[in-house]
């Protein structure tokens, strides 16, 4: 099996023996980015040299005898959202462009600490706001299952790559759905862990109390190996969680349903969901019956109105965050010749530099938090955010972890819903609960729909701090896919 098709626990294991070198294995996925990346579109920033290099300190610290860990010298794509100091960060933005950060988000770091050799910086939606990365100031990113269709947002170069075979593993974030939906519509796995178990710091901030970095993969296993790398405490995060991390690898070891009780959500299904959405979906949850797990349909009433919810938070943090790009501290600056105040600096800076979605995002948030309209709208918001986490924990008094398709339709075709905000804005219908309430949520493919081939994704949610049941599930309905697929879903990407 070429280094390429290798998973990430195997790579690492190989380079560990000596088997091969983390050299071979960064320059086997450089040349597989630059074969495919004219048709992909998945990174933003690649600089091979500074990869080979990184790739050689692996190798040194092996020959001098170093125990390496399990991930050690396999490369990853990091979503360009996190704060490199070797790397320009761009967020997707215009306003961002040329913008050298001064240190290590702190999941960057620790991807260093682990050995991991960072590819380079993938493509989003700007500032994480979208669900195509049609949103991008720099391009789109094209689904490998087929080229017409979109990867998903806002980590869509990030889902990409991973289902390009341009690296085995990547970094997302999910405020409302960023990182499980592309993992859905691109056919790999992918999980927002809970709230404040991984770290915020260094992450260039859309909506801050949902903002949640996680892992991409093209298996479970993989994908909780990375989620083990990167998580846990760190004080530089004042929500960050001081407790141990969900012992995640283990569970995707288990892989195993026998006993568990597990909760359909009557709330997502019906209108607007692709029939072969709710056909795959079906089959799954007969699948979870027969490896022994208790099936019941949950009511979570207060879901319906996450999206509106969703959409009035999200804004309005967001209006908040983003102020503090005036044209002084980073990147871009427009009309600075000497005879403009800073504030018409400003002004021209911002029109110039902000996309449609972000100065549509940054007004809907204003006037949200605007006196007179505050309780109406944001005040309202809070209290619906508070009704989906009470349904959430009286559905976990029932079952062990909550199931729903992750998208109701598969990859949509690029330029469909591009100016139709409120079509984009469904993509995350089953997904945002998670983010307002702050649970775990992972999601793995469950088969291709039959009208179109492309690949459905089945959601997991578990409780605050119950990620590793997502990876148990996860890898058991994973490993009986396989046995009837006879392999993975993604054995190739089909349109490469
Ligand atoms: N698609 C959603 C939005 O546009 C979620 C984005 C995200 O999770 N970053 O806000």
């Amino acid at each position: 099996m070429s280094l390429i098709h290798q998973t990430a626990a195997e790579l690492g294991r190989l380079i560990a023996a000596g088997e091969t070198s983390a050299v071979e294995v960064a320059q086997a996925h450089l040349d597989r980015i630059a074969e495919v990346e004219p048709k992909v579109h998945a990174f933003l920033h690649v600089d091979p040299d500074a990869v080979l290099a990184q790739a050689r300190a692996v190798d040194e610290r092996r020959a001098a005898g170093e125990r390496l860990g399990p991930l050690a010298g396999v490369p990853i794509a990091h979503k360009d959202v996190f704060t490199t100091a070797d790397m320009p960060t761009t967020a997707g933005s215009k306003i961002l462009e040329g913008w050298r950060p001064p240190y290590d988000a702190t999941v960057t770091r620790r991807l260093r600490e682990a050995g991991l050799v960072i590819l380079g910086k993938t493509n989003l939606d700007e500032f994480a706001m979208g669900s195509s990365t049609e949103n991008s100031a720099y391009g789109v990113t094209h689904n490998p299952w087929d080229l017409s269709r979109i990867p998903g947002g806002s980590s869509g170069g990030a889902s990409a790559s991973v289902a390009a075979y341009q690296a085995p593993l990547s970094t997302g974030t999910d405020t409302g759905g960023s990182i499980r939906q592309p993992a859905a519509v691109t056919g790999i796995v992918g999980m927002k862990p809970t709230y404040g178990g991984s770290s915020r710091y260094g992450l260039i901030a859309f909506a801050s109390s949902l903002d949640t970095p996680g892992p991409f993969a093209r298996n479970v296993l993989d994908a909780a190996l990375l989620h083990e790398a990167f998580s846990g405490h760190d004080p530089m995060d004042s929500t960050s969680i001081d407790a141990p991390v969900p012992p995640v690898v283990e569970a995707a070891r288990q892989a195993s349903v026998d006993g568990l009780r597990i909760g359909v959500v009557k709330e997502f299904g019906g209108n607007g969901y692709q029939p072969g959405v709710l056909a795959r979906f079906q089959e799954a949850v007969d699948l979870l019956e027969s490896l022994g797990a208790k099936v019941v349909e949950v009511s979570c009433p207060s879901f319906t109105y996450a999206l509106p919810a969703y959409y009035l938070i999200a804004p309005s943090e967001c209006s908040s965050n983003l102020a503090r790009f005036d044209a002084m501290r980073y990147g871009l600056r427009v009309g600075d010749d000497g005879t403009r105040s800073a504030e018409e600096v400003m002004a021209l800076t911002r029109a110039a530099g902000f996309g449609p979605e972000v100065k549509r995002r940054i007004m809907l948030g204003t006037y949200a938090l605007s006196s007179g309209y505050y309780d109406a709208y944001y005040g309202s918001a809070q209290k619906v955010r508070t009704l989906i986490a009470r349904d959430f924990d009286a559905a976990f008094q029932q079952v062990d972890v909550l199931v729903s398709p992750t998208t109701p339709t598969t990859a949509f075709p690029i330029g469909e819903r591009a100016d139709d905000p409120m079509a984009m804005y469904l993509a995350d219908l089953c997904t945002i609960p998670s983010n307002l309430a702050g649970n775990a949520a992972i999601s793995v493919p469950c088969g291709l729909a039959d009208e179109d081939g492309l690949p459905v994704g089945l959601q997991i949610m578990a409780p605050v701090l119950g990620d590793d049941r997502c990876y148990r599930v996860g890898a058991a309905v994973e490993k009986a896919f396989e046995d009837r697929w006879g392999g993975p879903l993604l054995k190739e990407a089909p349109a490469l």
